[in-house]
């Protein structure tokens, strides 16, 4: 569809406050031209403010704002070359489906006898060919999700901007909408911003996330870097679950109570860190040492049944507690250990993984 080049992005020091709070506190991103970047954070995290500042819908208090070469910190939205979709679709319900998607083309002043095959061909690529004279009203969530998304393509933008645009849509549907629009991106390769605060869906979707916490970017890379190597306690508590074990570096060596652990990263200079245990990332040994494992001993607290696995917490000797995930069913390999039980854990040195301790970010 598209035969324009996608742009990269490159956001310099961009600060908005709103009073006296930083809604974006000197965000520093390089965006990549053609990529998937997904902003992941919480609620009031800014997420929606750095996504109006690219299209032009909040002006930054101060900062530089680069699409390709061309500063447009000062360029009002039309002129962005930018399409958006948002959470809740804001489709025109006295117009069909044809009318709200040539809408941007109409705007733009485009022959009528182009506008309605380019608002077919866009029809064709979200998959709802022939339903161009159909209402708005007689359409589905998921429906309507696409025609928001036909109308924010129509004009072949270099730059897609999308907010939270499936939290409206049950999960099923989201799951699927999710690879659907990965899939788009992929065919017409414009630089896409999404945002979300799911992270399943951040990881599922992403070339890479960049996770924001008030106002600040607290991490950039991809979904398997984000996972493996948190780079603090933030980012390890918002993406997957883990448990946290107060450790020591001392002379080089990792100490966990009295024992010493293997790391495959330099643990760095001596002091208290967070040792990161993933709950599928901890096994249940039946028998002493493997070679390429630490072990930990520890006491089984409680094990909860969940269906497609079992979860059991087991208190460490310095009585951190932690979260072992296990097989539920028949290829369970192990009897479920039960509450009182003495259990031997094994942890990949490879999963072995420090956090600083001060978690502040
Ligand atoms: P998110 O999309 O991550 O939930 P937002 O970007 O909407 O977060 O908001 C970031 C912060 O800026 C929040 O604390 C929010 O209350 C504040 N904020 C956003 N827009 C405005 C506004 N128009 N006026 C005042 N405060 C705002
Ligand atoms: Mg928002």
């Amino acid at each position: 569809m598209s035969n324009k080049s996608s742009l990269p992005i490159t956001l310099r020091q961009v600060t908005k406050r709103y009073g006296a709070a930083y809604a974006l506190d000197h965000v520093d991103l390089d965006i990549r031209s053609g990529e998937f970047l997904t902003l992941l954070g919480p609620s009031g995290s800014g997420k929606t403010t750095l996504l109006t500042v690219l299209a032009g819908f909040t002006r930054p208090d101060s900062g530089s704002l680069k699409f390709g070469e061309t500063e447009v910190i000062c360029m009002p939205p039309q002129k962005r070359d930018v399409g958006m979709v948002f959470q809740n679709y804001a489709l025109f319900p006295h117009m069909t489906v044809a009318g709200n998607v040539g809408f941007p083309l109409r705007l733009r002043g485009v022959k009528r006898e182009d506008i309605a095959r380019r608002v077919e061909h866009a029809l064709e690529m979200v998959r709802l060919g022939g339903y161009g004279g159909r209402g708005v009203h007689q359409l589905s969530g998921g429906q309507c999700q696409r025609v928001a998304l036909a109308r924010a393509m129509v004009f072949e933008p270099r730059i897609m901007l999308m907010d939270e645009p499936l939290s409206a849509l049950d999960k099923q549907l989201r799951e699927h909408m999710q690879i659907e629009l990965r899939q788009l991106h992929d065919k017409l390769g414009m630089t896409t911003v999404y945002v979300t605060h799911d992270q399943r869906e951040a990881l599922t979707m992403s070339d890479r996330i960049a996770v924001i916490n008030g106002g600040r970017i607290v991490q950039l890379d991809t979904p398997r870097a984000l996972y493996e190597r948190p780079a603090n306690r933030f980012v390890a508590e918002f993406i997957g679950e883990s448990s946290f074990v107060p450790v020591a570096v001392r002379e080089g060596s990792v100490v966990l109570g009295g024992a010493a652990l293997a790391t495959s990263a330099h643990p760095g200079q001596d002091g208290p860190r967070l040792l990161m245990l993933r709950p599928e990332r901890l096994k249940i040994l039946s028998a002493g040492a493997v070679p390429g494992m630490n072990i930990l001993n520890a006491r089984v607290q409680a094990t909860v049944y969940q269906g497609d696995s079992s979860l059991v917490q087991a208190v460490l000797a310095d009585g951190s507690v932690v979260s072992v995930r296990g097989a539920s069913g028949s290829n369970a390999g192990h009897a479920c250990p039960a509450a009182g039980d003495s259990v031997t854990l094994g942890l990949a040195v490879d999963d072995t993984v420090l956090l600083p301790q001060d978690s502040a970010t």
